[in-house]
């Protein structure tokens, strides 16, 4: 029944002379991801909206689903576009509309009529008060309520005329590309891919890495976090996943260090390695899923130690979440079912049984003394051995 798509946007309204910049970019990742929806879409931006307007009949659930999944976009309102033939003609197609559009007619309703072009021979007052008439005798049990109707009925006159009623909430948010890229810390967890998207939503373009230690960690746990990667890249678009080989850190840190020390050691070092990533992609950031107090190596005082080595912010949107939040946030973009597979990732293979949880810089930086140079090389090795991988939903 429907034939176009008005999109609502909300922040994005108000950044002064940035305002086209967020429009064309909102614009241009609205058509990038109606591009999967068969018969095609053309989206234009007009008199400070996006319409989206179908080339033929297409999928409705898909391309709600594609639009939803947009950041920036606040409200989809799908509309039905009639061709002007006379105000009668157009009271049956308003009858027809509201006959599909409202199973339940036991509700409140007004007309709101704009008309983008004068030449329409009625008033917009009148066409609102002609509309409503013929629709109370259509449906007797519609009730009209000018001050708080259940359902506002817009009518737009334009070239065509836009028939719509009703919002489907979007994702919100700012349009990706529009403030920056940054580098994710990527595991096969529940958390990093919520953090990643967080930070996505806020417009920022993601880079991923993932610390793959073979044969600790098998094929599968690396196919986990490309899917992951996968649905993400749903809301980020295209991610450059970087994979590095970490299994030669890992052991010769094992191998160094007290064992009460090695996570927030081995951690350390996924940062110095994530940076060096993030500057060579030109991130502004890195983002991790931590979240405060949630294991050993999450209290204040072991992220005080871990970030001492980063000389780039680090961003933690889930650093106030309860584990039960997050989870929720999983469940509603879709990582969750993958998250939850079984397979080991590195920071559970080489985990002391009693880590600290208030490491003490000093002594961590003394263990770290006795690495040495032959770490460095293997630093050098990891970056040399990374593999790219580009992901795309
Ligand atoms: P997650 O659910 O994201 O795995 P977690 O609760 O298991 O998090 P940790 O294992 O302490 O927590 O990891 C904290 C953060 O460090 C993760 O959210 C992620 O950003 C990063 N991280 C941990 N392991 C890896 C890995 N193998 N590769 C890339 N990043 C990792
Ligand atoms: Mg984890």
């Amino acid at each position: 029944m429907y034939q176009a798509f008005l999109i609502k946007y909300g922040e994005i309204g108000v950044k002064g002379k940035n305002r086209h910049i967020f429009e064309d970019t909102l614009v241009s990742q609205t058509s990038n991801a109606l591009k999967s929806i068969d018969g095609g879409f053309t989206v234009r931006k007009e008199n400070g909206r996006i319409y989206a307007e179908a080339h033929e009949e297409f999928d409705f659930d898909e391309a709600v689903g594609a639009l939803s999944r947009v950041f920036g976009i606040v409200g989809i309102c799908p509309v039905v576009l009639a061709e002007d033939e006379g105000f009668d003609k157009l009271a049956q197609t308003v009858v027809a509309y509201v006959d599909q559009a409202l199973p339940d007619k036991d509700v409140t309703f007004k007309v709101i009529t704009r008309r983008a072009r004068k030449n329409y021979p009625m008033e917009s007052m009148e066409i609102s008060a002609a509309l409503g008439e013929r629709l109370l005798e259509a449906y007797p049990q519609l009730k009209v309520d000018v001050h708080s109707p259940q359902v506002t009925l817009h009518v737009e006159i334009r070239n065509k005329i836009n028939l719509y009623s009703q919002t489907i909430p979007g994702p919100g948010g700012m349009p990706v590309g529009t403030a920056g890229r940054a580098m994710l810390l990527l595991s096969g967890g529940i958390d990093s891919p919520v953090a990643g998207y967080m930070i996505a939503k806020r417009g920022v373009k993601i880079d991923a890495v993932y610390f793959h230690a073979p044969p600790y960690t098998s094929e599968r746990a690396k196919q986990k976090v490309v899917d992951l990667a996968k649905i993400i890249a749903r809301y980020a678009g295209p991610i450059r996943l970087h994979v590095i080989n970490f299994t030669d850190i890992q052991l010769y840190i094992y191998d160094k260090c007290p064992h009460d020390q090695l996570t927030i050691v081995m951690r350390r070092y996924m940062m110095k390695l994530a940076e060096h990533f993030a500057k060579e992609e030109e991130d502004l950031g890195l983002i991790t899923g931590e979240s405060i107090g949630q294991v050993a190596s999450q209290t204040m005082q072991s992220m005080a130690v871990t970030n001492e080595v980063c000389t780039m912010p680090v961003y933690r949107p889930l650093i106030g979440f309860d584990k039960q939040e997050i989870v929720d946030v999983a469940l509603k973009i879709g990582t969750y079912e993958t998250s939850i597979q079984p397979f080991e990732d590195c920071c559970t293979i080489f985990v002391a049984k009693h880590p600290v949880t208030k490491p003490n810089l000093k002594s961590i930086l003394k263990s770290e003394t006795h690495l040495g140079e032959k770490m460095d090389a293997m630093m050098r090795e990891a970056i040399d051995t990374a593999e790219v991988i580009r992901v795309e939903a």
